[in-house]
């Protein structure tokens, strides 16, 4: 394989414009042609054991991953996307359902793949070389050809001159150049990324999304597909062909689009603007869903539990922040609008989107967020006013008031907080059973409903704890 790869690597550097080499290598199926499936899951599920029983993280997944395209998985964090993914490489068992490629059921590590961490991964005893040829050590390719297949793909990535540097003396780009240079090496059918921009600088991400996108378009890329996993719309919509929108609890495909934009794309055009709009729309929830019953949206307010309605995670700092500035905009204004003049990415803002909602304090119409009545005071309120405000609005979230009313009911008005983790266990992971008691506490502090003492772990009745009258249980 490695031979012919080399050979293949140098075709494609002296053949810039597209000529790539895609004859049979030696023991390695004959290139896709575009259009081929590489990639396939049926009825793919995935369900974690979690601290109380299984927790589902994929249901019934249907994908197909075509030669030619860049697909990305779009997903809020939770949805499920790297576990996709690493079911896809191989690297995970799948719960049922199958995983083809090309074709062949998966067993083991997909050979068809090589993966690119969010993390980078590098090994910090190695040169940037030596990382590179580990994916063709692993592959049993002799050293001299492994230093030359590096090197070459070195050279496709930008590194040259960085050969001996070891990773602690780059910079995060430089880095992350090493983890595709050490993906590409093997130049496998499907280049998989983990969310690969989202740990360097916005400028450093920019430039190595344009860079890809040129190698890609300039067929010296030696991959056949790429997979993308991210949470940011932008990024999906500039890169992909095919965006695959996952909703959480457990994974499903909501929506696929085809992104048909010319390359390279402006940002700027109104298809461009449109088709953001329209993933955004998906990716809250606010369009029609048939397939996920039970969204927190969904969820009639009275029938609202902690287990159906989790809490966003959103400090009440950052959802007073986020309902001040709509305050300030008339009290209704276009969400990606918003996150672009915040230099933030809209994903950033659905935690504190969701809150405001929950609370009752804003809705969304289409792109738009809205304040309500209530919404619109609290943003304008003073402090003490503002803590009765939230206070009355946090009792329509089933953690706070679930904390509160137990608090109540006990004579002692003290609770453990394992308690409520172990009521939470059933619906959750451990890690979520904490973010979810995180927020709630700093919920209920705020509204001076109860505290919290980290000492014995106990929730406390707060004192002076004055319920509204709408929240007498
Ligand atoms: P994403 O990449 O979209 O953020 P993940 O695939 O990482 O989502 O995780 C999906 C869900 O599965 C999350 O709720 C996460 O906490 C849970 N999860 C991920 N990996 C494990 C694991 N090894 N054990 C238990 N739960 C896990
Ligand atoms: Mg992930």
């Amino acid at each position: 394989m490695a031979l012919s790869a080399l050979r293949k690597l140098r075709a494609n550097r002296k053949n810039r414009a597209g000529g790539a080499d895609r004859s049979s290598a030696s023991g390695k199926p004959p290139r896709a042609a575009d259009g081929e499936i590489l990639l396939e899951t049926v009825g793919l599920t995935k369900t974690y054991a979690g601290a109380d029983g299984e927790l589902p993280v994929l249901a019934g997944i249907d994908l197909k991953v075509r030669a030619g395209e860049i697909l990305a998985l779009l997903g809020r964090s939770g949805s499920g996307k790297s576990t996709l993914l690493r079911c896809l490489a191989g690297l995970i068992p799948a719960g049922s359902g199958t995983i083809a490629y090309r074709d062949e059921p998966l067993r083991g590590a997909n050979p068809g793949t090589a993966m690119v961490f969010q993390t980078f991964a590098l090994l910090p005893w190695l040169t940037v070389q030596q990382n590179v040829e580990l994916g063709l050590e692993a592959r049993g390719v002799p050293a001299d050809e492994r230093a030359d297949a590096a090197l070459r793909a070195i050279d496709l990535i930008g590194l040259d001159g960085f050969e001996s540097a070891f990773p602690k003396e780059l910079s995060g780009g430089m880095r992350q150049r090493v983890g595709f240079a050490r993906a590409l090496v093997v130049e496998p059918d499907v280049l998989m990324m983990d969310e690969p921009f989202s740990a360097l600088d916005v400028l450093t991400a920019e430039n190595l999304r344009g860079e890809l996108l040129e190698l890609w378009e300039s067929g010296r890329f030696p991959t056949r597909a790429i997979v993308l996993v991210t949470h940011n719309i932008e990024e999906a919509v500039l890169m992909a062909d095919r965006i695959v929108v996952l909703g959480s609890r457990p994974g499903r495909i909501k929506e696929s689009f085809e992104v048909a934009l010319d390359r390279p794309r402006d940002r700027n055009s109104a298809a461009f603007e449109d088709l953001i709009d329209r993933v955004y729309r998906v990716m809250t929830g606010r369009v029609k869903e048939t397939r996920v019953p039970g969204r927190p949206d969904e969820v009639e307010p009275d029938r609202r539990t902690p287990a159906n309605t989790p809490l966003p995670t959103a400090s009440v700092d950052g959802l007073s922040g986020l309902a001040e500035m709509v305050a300030h905009r008339g009290g209704r204004c276009d969400l990606p609008d918003l996150a672009d003049d915040l230099g933030l990415e809209v994903d950033d803002l659905l935690p504190l989107v969701d809150a405001l909602d929950l609370l009752g304090f804003a809705k969304i119409s289409g792109d738009d967020l809205l304040l309500t009545e209530v919404g619109a005071a609290y943003a304008g309120a003073d402090v003490q006013l503002s803590k009765t405000l939230f206070a009355e609005a946090a009792l329509g979230a089933p953690l706070v008031r679930l904390i509160t009313t137990s608090l109540r009911q006990n004579p002692e008005g003290t609770l453990r907080a394992g308690f409520f983790r172990d009521v939470l266990a059933h619906h959750y992971t451990s890690e979520q059973v904490t973010e979810q008691l995180e927020t709630a506490t700093d919920w209920g502090r705020y509204a001076e409903l109860y505290a919290y003492d980290a000492d014995p772990q106990e929730y406390r009745l707060d004192e002076d704890e004055q319920p509204p009258p709408s929240a007498q249980a």
